[in-house]
């Protein structure tokens, strides 16, 4: 630990995540001095969790929570209104926000507002993708968690720190895996379309099979322009996600004769080895240039 035994004794800050790598972040940054409640847990996906009688009591119990933002909890609003005295921080609002189809993001469309359920013209939520995003991201928790504990101000601020020198060595590592990438073989042609803000960080085109949640379904039409979009970019291989059917993915792959990767995590869900944002970015890197290099 950091700054050694800094705290002693007084009660941890408790605080309260909605997403799993806003625990992740809260417990990089708050080190010994927060305890950490992960409501939507190890695996739980952030675009289907709404929060529950209990957690509105562990929310309640709570000095901070912690949302990701960028409309990715539509619950936000009526949460706030349910808690009294809970800070609630929305850890990406001052992070830039990416938008679908603007940013080049939106998934085989040729024009903007095409496909309004892939999101065109939305916020896109996912900015958890990005390395630098993340660093940032510390330095918002540490000054929330120091307005609720000024004495822990430096040991927040020292750990914010640390996190952003973490995040510097882990994007060196990602653009070096990355850049044995061909250029022309840089698309990431994925599940749901989360990887926005990673392709923006990485120079990758992304070409997405659904909409900016799991459960946007797309019609055979879209389908077809995907696979369009797929067979034209030349790109040797596509991702699934763990926690999809893959069935549309499986078929475009073998359609079109490319290969599947290992699949990617796009929600911050990874379980066990692959739990919190590092395993995460580690783990898509090493999917992304072990099928995008091979042979
Ligand atoms: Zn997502």
């Amino acid at each position: 630990m950091i700054g050694g035994a800094v705290f002693a004794g007084a009660e941890p800050l408790q605080v309260s995540a909605l997403h799993p790598l806003m625990a992740d972040l809260a417990r990089q940054v708050g080190g010994a001095r927060v305890e950490v409640h992960d409501l939507a847990g190890d695996g739980g996906n952030p675009h289907r969790f709404e929060p529950r009688p209990t957690d509105m009591k562990r929310m309640q119990a709570s000095a901070v929570v912690l949302a990701c933002g960028k409309n990715l909890e539509p619950y936000l609003g009526r949460l706030k209104s349910g808690l009294s005295g809970v800070t609630v921080i929305e850890v990406g609002r001052t992070i830039p926000s990416l938008t679908v189809g603007k940013d080049a993001v939106c998934p085989g469309c040729s024009s903007h507002g095409e496909h309004a359920e892939h999101g065109a013209g939305l916020l896109d939520p996912h900015w958890w993708h990005g390395v630098d995003n993340m660093r940032r991201a510390a330095r918002v928790v540490a000054k929330a968690f120091a307005e609720k504990d000024p004495a822990g101000e430096a040991y927040f601020m020292e750990h914010a720190n640390a996190y952003g020198r973490r995040m510097d060595d882990l994007k060196r590592w990602a653009a070096g895996e990355l850049g044995k990438i061909p250029r022309a073989q840089r698309i990431l042609v994925t599940a749901h379309n989360a990887f926005g803000y990673f392709a923006r960080e990485f120079g990758f085109e992304v070409i997405a099979v659904a909409g900016l949640n799991q459960e946007q379904n797309t019609t055979p039409q879209e389908q077809a322009k995907t696979l369009e979009a797929v067979k034209k970019s030349g790109v040797r291989a596509v991702f699934p996600e763990p926690s999809t059917s893959g069935k549309v993915l499986d078929s475009l792959a073998s359609t079109l004769g490319v290969r599947l990767g290992t699949p990617l995590i796009a929600d911050g869900n990874g379980t066990g080895k692959d739990a919190g944002f590092e395993a995460m970015i580690r783990h898509n890197v090493t999917s992304i240039t072990q099928a995008l290099t091979a042979p």
